[in-house]
């Protein structure tokens, strides 16, 4: 190993401590090698690459109506997660309602990146309350930083795509590694405890916009059900969906009266990534 990759590793290590204390809005404490600013710019780039392969490929939605559907659940979910965390008004929020008849899945990248696929609509044919469940959850993880938390897992699991970009000392190389990390986020499963954590601020941000926190119970009971034997992508890490469903309902009290209260909902714009545009 060469000096300047010693020093280069050397550099990073700090740095990687430096960045390694974080406290997501539940008050955990989470291990962070990737800060949540890395996180965001290696998301958008992942995102724009994603969208623009599904675009040429023909896999995005162009059905009006479903795309005015989640567009107004997301922008009342979105000013509601701007409440709660003010700082997320600066992101690029965004949504793909992807054609993907067979995905039952829908996520949310670092800077409110989110895409939802046409599979959860027509094998779940969920409410608005529970299409708000949905991407609240998803909208939970961004909010937690979980993107950078599995970012993180990601390099420190293969650090052979960040290392590849180090040795040959370009940058270019190293950017597209994170892009690369930040797109495998999306798909690699969530821990335990995050996952609990984005049910909480999920159900919380539905409350807020109007949408009825019963539909947290109907939802996963609808997606447990699924035919087929495998659970779709975002189930398959919670072990134990009784659990799920109980912490869920026991929620309901709490959520109810922002449900409830008497005050308007307002919305956040959201950009529709659709074939339309
Ligand atoms: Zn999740």
């Amino acid at each position: 190993m060469s000096y300047s990759l010693h020093r280069t590793t050397a550099v990073l290590l700090v740095s990687a401590l430096l960045a390694a204390c974080a406290t997501s809005p539940t008050g955990r404490r989470q291990l962070m090698l990737v800060s949540e600013d890395s996180a965001i710019a290696s998301s958008a780039q992942a995102y724009v690459q994603e969208v623009g392969k599904l675009k040429q490929e023909g896999k995005l939605s162009s059905d009006k109506a479903l795309i005015r559907r989640v567009n107004g659940i997301t922008e009342r979910l979105v000013a509601q997660a701007i409440v709660m965390r003010p700082d997320s008004a600066k992101w690029d929020w965004s949504v793909a309602v992807i054609e993907d008849p067979e995905t039952v899945n829908a996520w949310c990248m670092a800077g409110g990146r989110m895409a939802i696929y046409t599979g959860l609509i027509d094998q779940i044919k969920p409410s608005d309350d529970e299409i708000a469940q949905v991407m609240g959850h998803e909208i939970g993880h961004a909010l937690a930083n979980h993107t950078a938390e599995k970012m993180s897992v990601a390099m420190a699991s293969s650090i052979g795509v960040v290392a590849v970009g180090i040795a040959a000392d370009n940058k270019g190389a190293a950017m597209a590694g994170a892009a690369a990390a930040a797109a495998l986020a999306v798909t690699m499963p969530n821990s335990r405890t995050a996952e609990t954590e984005a049910d909480r601020i999920g159900i919380e941000l539905a409350a807020k916009a109007g949408y009825n926190p019963a539909a947290a119970v109907t939802l996963w009971r609808k997606m447990n059900s699924l035919p087929g034997g495998q659970p779709p992508q975002f189930l398959s890490t919670h072990p134990n969906p009784e659990n799920r469903e109980k912490a869920l309902a026991g929620l309901g009290p709490e959520m109810e009266p922002y449900y409830r209260a008497d005050t308007p909902r307002p919305s956040h714009p959201v950009q529709s990534v659709t074939a339309l545009n």
